[in-house]
């Protein structure tokens, strides 16, 4: 329907990310990393035909972004759409892409992707030209930003208004720091500026959208050994709680999960 956005994520974690936005008759993904296969099964139980899609908005060149991007734009035909240096970046990691199915997207520069009006926004990550996604559909807009060291004026400048905003809520600083399976190096890399944002930061972040009337939010890009979906809505619940507005009632609160594709949510522009 013509005044309904539906989204969902398909996946979303360190081990891959794929997320569904449909307005009209638009569908795409932002990012493609999982299998192609993967990918073009998870549409499928939600009912879409993934050669139906008209494209794939890539937010930077980590494999867990990429991994089926190549794949499914020659197997469906799909332009992609990057960062000119998101490209350089990823070319060779994803094999040919015939030139017909390359697009260049700028941070701050909007376009049309049929009937989605997209707006790609920069992130502060540690990877070429990272962005992240706001995308509109009449008076609806749903923004995505995961993959972020820190949430910044500009990216709350950015996605604040937003109908839904599924935001990173990737680790606990504790478990983190106890991973013997991370090196010092990795652990300050995760923890640094241009890293991932931390559950605290993703509950104080919920706040001033919510402040700002967002009523949809997901928790998305959980890591698989530094948290839990259990620990990640406890802290952006009991955020919540404290300023007296109730997960459930006044908004909705989800969690993206790693290898489980999400529920769809149907926005409305009456909301
Ligand atoms: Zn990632
Ligand atoms: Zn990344």
């Amino acid at each position: 329907m013509k005044n309904e956005m539906y989204f969902c994520p398909l996946y979303s974690g360190s081990s891959g990310n794929a997320l569904f936005c449909q307005y009209g008759d638009t569908r795409l993904l932002i990012d493609a990393g999982k299998t192609g296969r993967c990918i073009g099964e998870a549409l499928e139980s939600i009912g879409v035909s993934p050669d139906t899609l008209s494209g794939i908005l890539i937010t930077h060149e980590h494999s867990d972004h990429i991994q089926g991007a190549g794949v499914m734009a020659r197997r469906y035909h799909l332009p992609l759409y990057a960062t000119q240096e998101t490209w350089r970046a990823m070319t060779g990691k994803i094999g040919k892409v015939p030139g017909d199915l390359i697009r260049t997207v700028q941070s701050g520069k909007g376009f049309w992707l049929g009937e989605i009006g997209v707006e790609p926004f920069s992130i502060p990550h540690d990877a070429a030209d990272p962005v992240g996604y706001r995308l509109w559909g009449g008076k609806l807009s749903v923004s995505t930003a995961t993959d972020l060291g820190v949430f910044t004026q500009d990216v709350y400048d950015r996605i604040s208004g937003s109908t839904l905003v599924l935001l990173e809520s990737n680790h606990d600083p504790d478990m983190l720091r106890a991973n013997p399976n991370y090196n010092a190096l990795l652990k300050a890399r995760i923890l640094g500026d241009r890293g991932h944002l931390s559950n605290e930061s993703c509950a104080g972040a919920l706040l001033r959208l919510i402040a700002g009337g967002t009523r949809n939010l997901i928790l998305g890009h959980l890591s698989g050994e530094n948290n839990t979906p259990v620990l990640a809505r406890r802290v952006s619940e009991t955020a919540m709680l404290r300023e007296g507005i109730r997960p459930g009632a006044d908004v909705r609160l989800e969690v993206a999960l790693r290898d489980e594709t999400g529920e769809i949510f149907v926005l409305k522009e009456t909301e």
